[in-house]
């Protein structure tokens, strides 16, 4: 091989001070936007680029319309409004004309745009008094730049950093990095040929320094390509390592628990859920532990696979943890899953039949302490076979004879550490199967890069018979509750959910009491109405929800604690105060309350939107019930905020890659990595090893596999 080149790891090793014209100062105010290294530099994109031989010129500019123009200041005035308030004018131009800019209150804008600068202002602009106007644009500095492409960098008030600023610093690194050696391009070439991506110094050059648009989209690609391609890589290192190192348990068996279960269903299994349940299968007859993610819609019938998976290693005499995140939802699945499993028979060599009922508990904060010593010691002796609970699963006084596999549902609810320790239960070391199971879905390539260390399945069909809930979104509540009384009438039951009031329990809780109070005074007055809220203690919440489970209450008045889990086939009506307010998969969950029977259900999504994304966000719950469809319009409206909140973290930030917009480089990145970790080993080719860790370090792995 030649001269290797420049790699970025030798660039995050150097300082800032190392550029010509770098002090302490300009350090300091970089280290504020997170430049503290030369790598940090050269991955500080810019947020647009103008191109001065086709971008509108003054003369093309529409009154009324929005417009972006690169233009020299000609003169600056400031001057006293008489509301004291200051008011910049400024005169600018360019070859076709001139525009003048008026800055209300911005008083430092003076003596930002000095004569003779060039800048891009972007803003609607207007006729005044016979001129050309726009006010209070956005006002990018470029600095004098020559070249056709000028590159706009995100700048910085706080930081005092101005767009030429970081022109000029990425300009001399990228320069000193050419004149020694280039860029170092760990990549494999086969691949760079294979897609058509450029090499390295080409890509950096031409994001920085284009000289034309083609440029910056072919470096674009290839900076896409490799950030993706880390994280694959990282991802399917760490499956692959975990699935060397730890020791799991086969659960190759005799179906006697399983298939008396599946044959005793009142149902036939869905398509969906067969092929699941034979992926799961497969998982569970390996001896390398499960790590399984399982999505799937609301009332798609993800407890059955849950119960399922957890018969299995109990009919091999261990025990299954199925894992709730809230006492309404544990209870639900105690009661629903007893009843499932009826008079199921385990072997037990210490009776005297040699046989004994599958024992099923609960353990949750309200256990009392007589049941808890119980249960705890049954867990401990293996008397107990299948354990249902909340948080109360993963204290450190819990431990089991043999967990042999765990169900997590509603993943999203738990924090990432909660989710590891319940692996770490066994004392002889060996580690459970473990599945997770969402139904928040997540388009497919987003589940790729957050989940990309969990194998996939899918329940993509519902159970047959369903009927479509019908959405409506209405800015009047009085005919909501018309609907609610026929409904109520007909012998059905009904959901009303509070407005949401972020990070405060005690408002919510009081707009709830609101809303209770309003309603069994006013327009419900005539039905049995019950309160369900977070501060109710646990006897309150519990007579609450068995009330409404018996049809004793016709009206749940409830705020989010009802989000997940609850299965009242009666209930046909479900009522969302304030819409607007509430996240896309938060409707969604709470849509999922109904429908759940034989009777047509209704859900009104009550108010104004009070944001052009609200707005679209209850446009398409209008539309579709489907969960996946509104994950990608949730993604396509709120960014990868939404799916990488979590699990991305510092460096390992998508910077210039959309999951939205690059769906097909997700899959390749996934395909490519794929083939280096399975076929040759990240090791092998060290200086792409290296970088993986440079970017996403020990930690950050770590922290991104512990789910
Ligand atoms: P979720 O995926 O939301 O957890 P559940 O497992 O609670 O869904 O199932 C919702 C309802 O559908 C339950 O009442 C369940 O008994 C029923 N169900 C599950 N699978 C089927 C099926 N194949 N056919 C008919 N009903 C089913
Ligand atoms: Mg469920």
């Amino acid at each position: 091989m030649s001269d290797p080149g420049v790699s970025l790891k030798e660039l995050e090793d150097r300082p800032l001070t190392d550029l010509h014209g770098v002090g302490e100062q300009t350090s300091a105010s970089l280290s504020k936007v997170g430049i503290d290294t030369i790598l940090d530099l050269i991955s500080y994109y810019p947020r647009r680029y103008i191109d001065r031989s086709k971008e509108a010129t003054v003369d093309s500019l529409q009154s009324g319309e929005e417009g972006m123009v690169l233009v020299n200041i000609e003169k600056v005035r400031s001057r006293r409004m008489r509301s004291r308030k200051t008011l910049v004018e400024v005169t600018a131009s360019d070859a076709t004309g001139s525009l003048k800019l008026v800055f209300f209150n911005q008083p430092w804008r003076e003596k930002q745009l000095n004569q003779g600068r060039d800048a891009v202002v972007f803003g609607k602009a207007d006729i005044y008094q016979g001129q050309l106007q726009m006010t209070n644009p956005i006002v990018d500095l470029v600095g004098d730049r020559t070249g056709r492409i000028v590159a706009v960098y995100p700048q910085s008030g706080v930081a005092k950093l101005h767009s030429w600023d970081v022109d000029r610093l990425v300009a001399e690194a990228l320069r000193r990095v050419m004149k020694v050696r280039g860029f170092a391009d760990p990549v494999p070439s086969e691949i760079l040929k294979k897609y058509r991506l450029v090499d390295r110094s080409a890509a950096y050059k031409g994001i920085h320094r284009p000289d034309s648009m083609s440029e910056v989209s072919e470096a674009r690609r290839r900076l896409v390509f490799d950030e993706l391609f880390r994280i694959q890589l990282e991802l399917l290192q760490r499956k692959k390592i975990i699935e060397k190192t730890s020791i799991g348990i086969d659960h190759s068996n005799e179906e006697n628990l399983t298939e008396p279960f599946l044959r005793k269903l009142s149902f036939e299994l869905t398509d969906s859920q067969r092929r699941v349940m034979d992926e799961i299968s497969k998982d569970l007859q390996k001896e390398i532990p499960m790590h399984r993610l399982l999505q799937g819609d609301v009332g798609s019938g993800k407890t059955i696979i849950a119960v399922f998976t957890l018969l299995k290693a109990v009919q091999g005499g261990h025990q299954g943890a199925l894992m709730a995140p809230t006492e309404v939802l544990a209870e639900q699945h105690y009661l629903g899953i007893s009843k499932l499993l009826g008079d199921l028979i385990v072997e037990d060599s210490t009776t005297l039949l040699g046989d004994r009922p599958v024992q099923v508990d609960i353990l949750t904060n309200r256990t009392s302490s007589v049941d808890r010593k119980r249960i705890t010691r049954g867990l401990e002796d293996g008397t107990v076979d299948f354990i249902i609970g909340t948080h109360s699963l993963i204290q450190e006084s819990v431990s089991f004879n043999s967990l042999g596999a765990v169900v997590i549902d509603e993943q999203h609810r738990f924090g990432v550490e909660q989710r590891a320790s319940l692996k770490e239960k066994n004392r002889d070391g060996r580690v459970p199967d473990v599945l997770v199971m969402t139904a928040t879905p997540i388009p497919r390539t987003a589940a790729m890069t957050v989940y990309g260390d969990l194998d996939v399945s899918v329940l993509d069909e519902l159970p047959p018979g369903r009927i479509p809930i019908v959405t409506r979104w209405e800015a009047d509540d009085a005919i909501v509750w018309e609907a609610v009384k026929e409904e109520v009438n007909s012998g059905r039951q009904a959901y009303v959910v509070c407005p949401l009031i972020e990070d405060s329990e005690k408002l919510q809780v009081h707009s709830a009491e609101e809303v209770y109070k309003g309603l069994s005074e006013g327009p419900l007055k005539d039905f049995q109405l019950g309160l369900l809220h977070g501060r109710l203690d646990k006897e309150n919440k519990e007579e609450t929800m068995n009330s409404f489970r018996s049809g004793k209450i016709d009206v749940l008045v409830a705020t989010t604690v009802i989000e997940v889990g609850v299965d009242v086939h009666n209930a046909s009506i479900m009522v969302i105060l304030d819409a607007a307010r509430f996240g896309m998969a938060q409707l969604h969950q709470l849509r999922g309350r109904v429908g759940r029977g034989e009777h047509p259900s209704q859900c009104f999504l009550v108010g104004d939107a009070t944001t052009k994304e609200a707005e679209e966000r209850i446009k398409a719950m209008v539309r579709t019930t489907d969960g996946f469809e509104l994950a990608e319009v949730d993604l396509e409206l709120r960014g990868e905020g939404t799916v990488m909140g979590e699990r991305q973290k510092g460096r390992n930030d998508l910077r210039l890659a959309s999951l939205r917009r690059d769906k097909e480089w997700v899959e390749i990145a996934r395909t490519e990595a794929s083939e280096i970790v399975m076929e040759r080993d990240l090791a092998s080719i060290k200086e792409l090893a290296e970088e993986v860790t440079l970017f996403l370090g020990e930690s950050e792995a770590d922290y991104l596999l512990k789910s």
